[in-house]
């Protein structure tokens, strides 16, 4: 499963954001097969879409596509060397898809900084820079391995010369994210840096309104994406019903809560895209990732419908509204029917035909 793993210092308020993820219990209830794990936590990705098929098709449920979190305790200064966690914390890290950095810009003053004073730019370097050396230190480790491997002829060398020119780039400070060299032949190392990358500002009330404010935090962490909420606020309305939650949100000036917004930078940073399926049944949005085939995107649904895959019909989303059913959108000729080398398209309402 795609997982986005949370890290940040002590005290930022991950623990906080996290329960709100977790008593967000939507894939206890919309999927009954999943297993569920303490430290995952899951969002739904918000598709006001799936509402308009479910009333076209009169579908009994309506289920989004789930985004997964994963906590890993706190970071700390010396993480890399051992201290606090240690490398077992970083070991848990290597396997996720991308890491949500969750940055404390809230003020209380009853809550303790470690080092201190509240001050992102700083928090942010303590935490690079841990990472940044956790990767060096795998790439030691890797280059010793790839030396005597290439030696015995039982390797290319190109992995190793790869492995150098990553280490001198962690050398002089950058993360390998900003590289322009291509990380392929040492993608088993699972490099910290080289994931992509999500920065969460867990911010007051106040400063969600403050817009210059907002500006300020996310030029600090451009190209990469910043999402902006109140962990507490989050919690807050995790407790609610819909429209109180709705509610409480317009009042704190949000059209969107954060966890939903961290869902959707989440689902982007990672490079993946939705298609939609809709019946009787249910409405549904299915995760494949940008570029993905048809038979590709069939094999989310079940590894038969790849294997089997003859082809599919589509009707892009805007076109089935338009015509209000599949008979009339097919009526208008706005069913497609594509073959093994369609590209999906965002908003694609798809029905596989394929041998079983
Ligand atoms: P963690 O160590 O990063 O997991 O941080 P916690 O989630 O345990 O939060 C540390 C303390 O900060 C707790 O007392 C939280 O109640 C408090 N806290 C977390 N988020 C916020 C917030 O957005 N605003 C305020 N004022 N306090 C917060």
């Amino acid at each position: 499963a795609l997982t986005i793993a949370i890290v940040g210092l002590p005290n930022v308020g991950k623990s906080t954001l996290f329960n709100a993820l977790t008593r967000n219990q939507v894939l206890a209830a919309n999927y009954p097969f999943a297993t569920i794990e303490p430290n995952v936590g899951v969002v739904n990705l918000p598709d006001s879409r799936l509402d308009t098929l479910a009333e076209i098709f009169a579908s009994e449920r309506v289920l989004p596509a789930p985004v997964s979190f994963v906590d890993i305790a706190g970071i700390v200064r010396g993480a890399s060397e051992g201290e606090g966690l240690g490398n077992k914390f970083l070991a848990n890290i290597r396997e996720a898809d991308a890491i949500a950095q969750v940055i404390r810009g809230f003020a209380d003053p009853d809550v303790v900084h470690v080092d201190g004073a509240v001050n992102p730019a700083s928090d942010m370097e303590t935490i690079n820079t841990e990472l940044i050396l956790a990767d060096l230190q795998t790439l030691e480790k890797a280059e010793a391995r790839y030396e005597k491997e290439v030696k015995g002829r039982k390797l290319d060398p190109s992995v190793l010369e790869t492995a150098k020119a990553a280490a001198a780039i962690l050398d002089s400070g950058r993360p390998l994210s900003s590289a322009t060299i291509d990380l392929e032949p040492i993608r088993e190392l699972g490099l910290l840096t080289a994931k992509p990358f999500i920065y969460v500002f867990n911010v007051d009330e106040a400063v969600l309104q403050d817009q210059a404010k907002l500006d300020q935090l996310a030029a600090l962490v451009a190209p990469a994406k910043a999402v902006f909420l109140d962990a507490k606020l989050e919690s807050e309305l995790i407790e609610l019903d819909p429209e109180d939650a709705a509610e409480m949100l317009a009042s704190t000036g949000q059209e969107e809560s954060g966890l939903d917004q961290l869902a959707r930078v989440g689902f982007s940073t990672l490079g993946l895209q939705t298609y939609l399926t809709a019946g009787p049944k249910e409405s549904r949005a299915w995760t494949i990732h940008q570029g993905w085939t048809a038979p590709q995107a069939a094999g989310v649904i079940h590894t038969d419908f790849q294997k089997g895959f003859i082809k599919a019909e589509i009707i892009s989303f805007d076109d089935l509204v338009d015509a209000g059913s599949v008979a009339e959108a097919r009526a208008k000729g706005k069913a497609r029917m594509e073959g093994k080398d369609y590209v999906m398209q965002d908003g694609d309402v798809v029905e596989f035909r394929f041998n079983v």
